[in-house]
């Protein structure tokens, strides 16, 4: 029979492998908690409703790239493609807003969208992010800048840039799409396919496409940043402040769009330069526009979203994943029916204790227990043979020094703790 496999762009994640995201996700938890910021876990799945409102129904993900089914009512679900329009939605339907006027949120989740797997791009990827809703201010945009560099810091990270631009509100982007759509017209042949489509329905987007015609055509493009209403120009020129405030240096770059229609002014990447063409780690921006989209008050909101697998890969290229495996502290090797029979018993009570314990199967050979021992790298082992047995003693030999001593039954689980506990 055909072996059945992994569905393509998903990844199976290994002993070996996960030790690397438990320590990620636990800075990432430890940057979050030290900025204020709570965790939100919102389902896999929501009405498909919420993301074709709530990203637009005109960007890539919503018209190519979602997983979407309908349930056995007729109802039409959708793996979430990403994370802020499921925590606004949440906070929306659970009063959040009465309970604190802001909210600080942050998620770690699978997020799912059907695209063209290659390095650093996959089907079925994780996102760390952190949305702060209710602060209409600069004060926020940047806050949320500083903690998602903080989190590359605490990981060792050095090599990243920002990148920020501008995307205006709705009071001055209407102008501006007229302006880009005036320059982009004689060119509108040169352009990708999906950009002709663009063309009519969001030509911003067109300034962030990939593709050689595309990203010749916009070259000497008219810039957002240049058609900013009052209040857009000092909100950006406030973000750029904090963050010389801060020492964060950044590059502006009017062709930053983003890909969803709910951003608002301030939108930025956080970009690592040791990843190939898939080098954005983080995508952020304020989305003032978001809550009221999904039926909400209006609620001015900043955030931003980054890859795990992308954050994953800089850092072993890197090497900053060193020796993350965990060991296990005892390996008891039984001998015998009667020996493995006090074996069990021994290992609850270390493990009782707090150690990490594994013991043998198979009845396997002393030989082949030890190597056992040595391939999963344990520190001690507890051997217990008839003669140990008829003794009431244990042998317990460090596995870094080979020295060994008989340990008597009755004190053997006082000193693994106290030997573990230095
Ligand atoms: P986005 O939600 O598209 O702004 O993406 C935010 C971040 O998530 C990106 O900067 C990437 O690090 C990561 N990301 C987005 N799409 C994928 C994907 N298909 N595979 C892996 N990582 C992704």
């Amino acid at each position: 029979m055909d072996k059945i496999r992994k569905v393509k762009g998903t990844q199976d994640i290994l002993p070996g492998e996960s030790e690397k995201w438990l320590y990620l996700e636990g800075k990432v938890r430890a940057v979050m908690q030290a900025y204020g910021y709570r965790e939100i876990r919102t389902p896999v799945f929501e009405s498909t409703a919420l993301f074709s409102r709530g990203i637009g129904q005109l960007t890539d993900i919503v018209t190519k790239e979602m997983y979407t089914f309908e349930d056995r009512g007729g109802k039409s679900n959708t793996l979430k493609p990403e994370g802020t329009a499921p925590v606004i939605r949440a906070y929306l339907e659970n009063g959040m807003a009465n309970l604190r006027p802001v909210q600080k949120l942050y998620y770690i989740s699978p997020m799912f969208r059907q695209e063209n797997p290659q390095a650093g791009r996959f089907r079925q990827f994780h996102q760390f992010g952190a949305e702060l809703i209710g602060v209409p201010g600069p004060l926020a945009d940047v806050e949320t800048i500083l903690l998602a560099l903080d989190i590359y810091k605490s990981v060792g990270l050095s090599s990243f840039k920002v990148k920020l631009n501008s995307v205006g509100d709705q009071n001055c982007r209407a102008k501006y799409k007229q302006v880009l759509s005036s320059f982009l017209e004689p060119k509108l042949a040169a352009l990708c396919k999906s950009c002709q489509t663009r063309f009519a329905s969001n030509p911003m987007r067109i300034l962030d496409c990939k593709k050689p015609p595309c990203q010749s055509a916009v070259e000497g493009a008219p810039k957002m940043i240049d058609y900013l209403d009052e209040a857009s120009a000092t909100h950006f020129k406030e973000v750029c402040d904090l963050l010389d405030l801060h020492e964060i240096s950044y590059e502006l770059d009017s062709n930053l769009v983003r890909g969803l229609d709910y951003y608002t002014r301030t939108a930025y990447e956080i970009i690592s330069d040791d990843l190939g063409s898939q080098n954005a780690l983080c995508g952020g921006g304020r989305y003032d526009l978001l809550a009221e989209e999904l039926g909400g008050r209006t609620t001015p909101s900043v955030g931003f979203a980054a890859g795990i697998e992308r954050l994953l890969m800089v850092l072993a290229s890197q090497d900053l994943l060193q020796d993350l495996a965990s060991r296990n502290d005892v390996f008891i090797v039984a001998l015998g029916e009667e020996a493995v029979r006090h074996g069990q018993r021994l290992s609850r009570s270390l493990r009782q204790v707090g150690l990490k314990v594994d013991l043998d199967f198979l009845g396997r050979s002393l030989k082949a227990q030890l190597k056992e021992a040595n391939r999963t790298q344990t520190k001690y082992v507890i051997i217990i043979g008839e003669s140990e047995l008829e003794k009431r003693v244990a042998i317990l030999r460090n596995l870094n020094d080979s020295e060994q001593r008989e340990v008597a039954f009755d004190v053997l689980v006082d000193t693994c703790t106290s030997i573990f506990q230095d």
